[in-house]
């Protein structure tokens, strides 16, 4: 007799279904039989353009202590941190990416008997670690696609312990104001960790939608999660960062690995935290592409929800899995977001110029043929 390790998993893991990647360019050519060179992949919000020049120069100065456990603490990073945010060390959590800080967070908080919110279309990284962590999903209806606070604020008990909230959304790209993030917090109980996840704020303008960083000396129960997968370009790298309250901070070093970013992802993001210029250019950049975008779904008679991120869902009003296969066909990958209750939506990630003007071209096509 063969054990079911299935059926002994804990309850809330087997009721986790793995998270879909984009799919690899590598894996498209195979299956498509579509040269490399021609294969434009707009599907994981990723930099087209990279990140800053000085990246490499960092990294390769790493590569002499390869054998050397890297600075747990990541001491320099941190300063670096410090000095953007007008903030201390000691409430830095260093993440694996901000997916790991994520993690941390459920896994500090949450059990089961416990429970955390989150909105509909939200990014799937929060069931799945409140599921791991063995806690309670609740999920709030959206409105138009966008995060229902007040709804949200209603979903919380007294076994709250987090809600997480993405600004902007992925994949909805949908943002809310300050004035909203300050009326939300100050009816929070005081109980409920606020979790802000501000993956792609650094595509936004100054003041265009709720920054939570000045909040934090107001609010103890507020977590803010950043991370240099997007705008920073450095998503094949892993790191991320909480900024919080001390103690929450210290809460989080606790059930972090020592080690969880390497030296190479340490030294990357601190010389890409001094290149702001070069976040100013990403962000200038994206703005141009989106616009691209946008003219490109209008000629074609598509609606989109607005987005503040680098990323944008169009619908085709009908089931997008086909055109989507048709996309891939033609080595176009983009996102499907059905597992986001979007089955008539493609998310598409802003690229290059080229690879806007590529993907335009096949989607009209593919809707001609349709
Ligand atoms: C991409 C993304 C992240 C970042 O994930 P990393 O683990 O830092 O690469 C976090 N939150 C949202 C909403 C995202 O879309």
């Amino acid at each position: 007799m063969t054990c079911d390790f299935l059926a002994q998993a804990l309850p809330g893991v087997q009721k986790i279904s793995p998270y879909v990647t984009g799919k690899p360019i590598e894996e498209v050519a195979r299956e498509f039989g579509v040269a490399l060179e021609d294969i434009v992949k707009l599907a994981s919000n990723e930099n087209p353009i990279g990140p800053s020049p000085k990246v490499a120069a960092a990294i390769q100065a790493q590569i002499a202590d390869l054998a050397r456990y890297p600075d747990g603490a990541g001491y320099d990073l941190k300063q670096k941190l410090c000095a953007l945010h007008a903030i201390n060390a000691n409430q830095i959590t260093l993440g694996n990416g901000s997916n790991d800080i994520l993690d941390l967070i459920a896994k500090a908080w949450v059990e089961p008997g416990l429970n955390a919110v989150y909105s509909q279309h939200a990014f799937v990284a929060y069931p799945l670690a409140i599921l791991a962590a063995g806690g309670e999903c609740r999920e709030v209806p959206a409105k138009h696609y966008a995060h229902d606070l007040t709804a949200m604020l209603q979903a919380m008990d007294a076994n709250t312990r987090i809600v997480f909230v993405s600004n902007p959304n992925n994949p909805t790209g949908t943002a809310f104001s300050q004035a909203e993030l300050e009326q939300f917090l100050a009816q929070v109980p005081s109980h409920v960790l606020v979790v802000m996840d501000e993956a792609y704020i650094e595509y936004c303008e100054q003041g265009a939608i709720a920054n939570s960083m000045p909040l934090l000396g107001q609010y103890p129960n507020l977590i803010v999660s950043r991370t240099f997968s997007k705008a920073y370009g450095l998503a094949a790298l892993r790191v991320g960062y909480a900024v919080s309250s001390p103690v929450v901070a210290d809460v989080l070093n606790r059930v972090r690995q020592p080690f969880n970013v390497n030296s190479m992802a340490l030294a990357a993001a601190a010389a890409a935290v001094e290149d702001q210029a070069h976040i100013d250019y990403i962000r200038s950049e994206n703005r141009k592409g989106m616009q691209q975008l946008e003219a490109g779904f209008s000629q074609l008679g598509l609606s989109w929800i607005p987005s503040y991120g680098n990323f944008v869902a169009v619908d085709f009003k009908r089931d997008a899995a086909p055109i989507n296969q048709a996309l891939l066909e033609k080595g176009v990958i983009v996102r499907p977001v059905a597992g986001y209750d979007m089955p008539t939506f493609l998310r598409v990630s802003v690229g290059t110029a080229k690879e806007n003007t590529r993907f335009l071209e096949v989607l009209t096509s593919v809707l001609q043929h349709a």
